[in-house]
């Protein structure tokens, strides 16, 4: 029943009788797919979300990563972060700052490649200031669209200076807005500094990136909850990241949150969010799972290493990022167009 209503409504979006804003679905009908079970009616939601994808997204876009920075003032650590220096010996370990002919080699490799766009993220305790050098360096030596993300670390000022000096997107993900739920596995922030940026970003008309972080204790509740606000807000990009546990961190024993469960969520948005970029992380999903995200209707496959990026690029989520060869070849094989030169 409600994928025919699905239908319809895409029809009368292609017609321009319904307005995209609104989306194909309903806070209603986005809580009851959050809680299809059969493999038949995942098939069916599916297959309605690619659909909705191809006809505003008839390419797949590919976005790299250089890590600026991995030394972060937040205390306590996030209890799933294994990306701060000391958190995980799956991670990092040690304390890594990148100077700008290292980002530079790396942008000059990921460009090379054929990759169009790269995310550069840093620690907290720099109010901004490490992505900003990290920007200047990328858009000194590439055309690259840049995507900075430093969570909640940003003042005004920088978001200004981010705009002068050319930034594409600026992330700042909500992880949840269960406050409860942010509380405890981010004990060292606050969901409302987070909101704050987010509002700065959209203040100074910066393409605003916001995502959740899904199987950390949230509700299907808060998750529609979640997207209806990222709806106010007026992001550009959802990153759809699926907890996956870090060794030696709090949350090391918590459950791996699945990559249905990921494209089910991936799903639903696109069905919210027809024409946005929806994102999926590789290490978050796992790159050989991939094509799940993209059965789900995402738009952009992020964390994607080329064969000779001169930094050992480590995944946030989990360490294993996925190989630009490797990616390319799972797009083609489902008769995806990958968004490469
Ligand atoms: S998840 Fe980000 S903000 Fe939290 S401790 Fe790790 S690096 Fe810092």
């Amino acid at each position: 029943m409600i994928f025919s209503k699905v239908k319809s409504n895409f029809q009368a979006l292609k017609d321009g009788k319904i307005d995209l804003e609104q989306g194909l679905i309903s806070k209603e009908d986005a809580l009851a797919l959050f809680n299809i079970r059969t493999w038949d009616e995942c098939l069916k939601l599916f297959s309605i979300a690619s659909e909705v994808r191809d006809f505003f997204k008839p390419e797949i876009e590919i976005t790299s990563t250089v890590h600026v920075t991995n030394v972060c003032s937040v205390s306590p650590k996030c209890k799933y972060c294994g990306f701060a220096a000391g958190t995980s010996s799956e991670g990092y370990v040690t304390a890594f700052k990148s100077d700008d002919d290292q980002i530079k080699k790396s942008v000059l490799e990921i460009e090379k490649s054929g990759i169009e766009r790269v995310s550069c993220s840093s620690g907290h305790g720099y109010g901004g200031k490490e992505v900003i050098r990290a920007l200047k360096a990328v858009k000194s030596v590439s055309n690259l669209e840049v995507l900075v993300n430093t969570g909640a670390d940003l003042t005004e000022k920088c978001v200004i200076e981010l705009k002068e000096n050319g930034i594409d997107t600026i992330c700042c993900n909500l992880e949840t807005i269960n406050e409860e739920v942010f509380n405890s596995v981010k004990p060292g922030e606050s969901l409302s500094d987070r909101i704050l940026v987010c509002n700065l970003i959209k203040k100074h008309g910066i393409e605003l990136s916001s995502g959740l972080l899904i199987g950390i204790g949230e509700s299907y509740e808060d998750r529609v909850d979640h997207l209806f606000f990222l709806k106010k807000l007026g992001v550009e990009e959802i990153p759809i990241m699926g907890f996956n546990p870090y060794k030696n961190t709090p949350m090391e024993d918590c459950k791996k949150c699945s990559a249905i469960e990921q494209a089910k969520t991936i799903a639903i948005t696109r069905l919210l969010f027809p024409n946005i970029r929806i994102t999926s992380p590789t290490p978050t999903i796992g790159p050989e799972l991939l094509q799940f995200a993209l059965l789900g209707g995402a738009s952009n496959i992020a964390t994607v290493i080329p064969k000779n990026h001169p930094l050992n690029v480590m995944g946030v989520g989990s360490p294993k990022t996925g190989n630009l060869i490797e990616v390319v070849c799972l797009i083609k094989e489902l008769g995806l167009k990958p968004k490469i030169k």
